[in-house]
């Protein structure tokens, strides 16, 4: 080894294709207007009150065909903002096909996820403040003006379950070090603002040279990884990085019109390179979370690995995706929060 920094661009073919991702961050800010007592695990309370809310708000499909046969599955998907960010289908985007043999033991990602895993409190009152963060993913920005509705409506349905009503104050935009950056939707004049619903930066973002040879990667929310089927309390840096480009390339695939999606052969070519990469440390541990699923009308485990650990290697060519995987989480469960990691340099 030399003494000289390692200076290592992002490699540029696989930068162009990373570029294309567009990657939209929201603080969404509610004030409680009755006392509450809420569960320590927030995320999938949040995303289902968000769904019910956003079927009171804007999708007719389902209301019109209870009961009957008519039921319009691709309209309800393609154009209705429920269908859209809470339950597409496989198969819808023709483009993905280009892909379906390596995508195909991979579920179609959903273009939408809600972190609450920074609000560990349980007991709220009256006046309390409570901030949740919202990601969508290229084209479901579209949908973003009827989410704010849904958001407001999440707030007159009330969560919890005594249904604790919340007064939307504010929707923020972030920025990628979690910094609010503008104002999109003010309760105060309850206005959007649409100029504002801006990506992250990810040219800026990836044309940081990086200057060490050890990786850190903090998983902040339990990481939920498969190995041969089955989930894993060891995560190796192949199944991380394998993990992320799935997911990135998938969301190029269904959720950005437009995109050109990287050959099958960079992936494998990547892949070779990923699985030279040695582990230095480890010091995980897998937790287990307890939800309870209304459709299921049961209590659900999430396990997965929380902890940090430590790499070494050659990774000029993989850390754009690691990179990127900051905001879109990994594994399975990123829909509401889970598979949140963070990457460090260590010098
Ligand atoms: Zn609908």
């Amino acid at each position: 080894m030399t003494d000289e920094p390692v200076n290592q661009m992002i490699a540029p073919d696989v930068r162009a294709y990373l570029t294309q991702l567009r990657i939209y961050r929201f603080q969404v800010v509610y004030q409680f207007q009755e006392s509450a007592h809420l569960p320590p695990f927030k995320g999938s309370m949040f995303r289902g009150a968000l769904g019910a809310a956003l079927i009171r708000t804007s999708c007719s499909c389902i209301k019109k065909s209870k009961g009957s046969q008519d039921f319009d599955v691709t309209a309800h998907e393609q154009y209705c903002s429920f269908g859209y960010l809470f339950q597409n289908e496989p198969n819808l985007v023709a483009q993905a096909e280009h892909w379906t043999t390596n995508l195909a033991n991979m579920q179609k990602p959903r273009p939408m996820m809600i972190n609450a895993s920074s609000q560990i409190q349980r007991q709220y009152e009256i006046g309390d403040r409570i901030s949740i963060e919202l990601m969508l993913f290229g084209d479901a920005i579209e949908h973003m003006p009827l989410l704010v509705l849904a958001l407001k409506e999440l707030g007159e349905i009330g969560v919890g379950s005594h249904r604790a009503k919340l007064k939307l104050i504010q929707v923020g935009r972030l920025d990628e070090l979690g910094n609010w950056a503008a104002v999109v939707y003010d309760g105060r004049d309850d206005t959007i603002r649409v100029e504002h619903l801006l990506p992250l930066p990810l040219d800026d973002i990836l044309s940081h040279p990086v200057t060490t040879e050890t990786l850190m990667i903090r998983y902040m929310t339990p990481t939920r990884l498969k190995s041969e089927g089955l989930l894993s309390d060891k995560i190796s840096f192949a199944m991380l990085f394998q993990s992320a480009y799935r997911r990135i390339v998938s969301l190029l695939a269904y959720y950005h019109s437009d995109s050109q999606l990287p050959d099958v052969a960079l992936y494998d070519q990547l892949m070779k390179e990923a699985k030279q990469i040695e582990p230095v440390t480890e010091l995980t541990q897998w937790i287990e979370l307890e939800r309870y699923s209304n459709r299921q009308k049961q209590k659900m485990n999430l396990g997965g690995v929380v902890g940090m650990s430590t790499f070494r290697g050659d990774w000029q060519r993989l850390i754009a995706i690691l990179l990127l995987s900051q905001w879109t989480g990994i594994g399975k469960s990123t829909v509401f929060g889970l598979g949140q990691i963070k990457v460090f340099f260590d010098n």
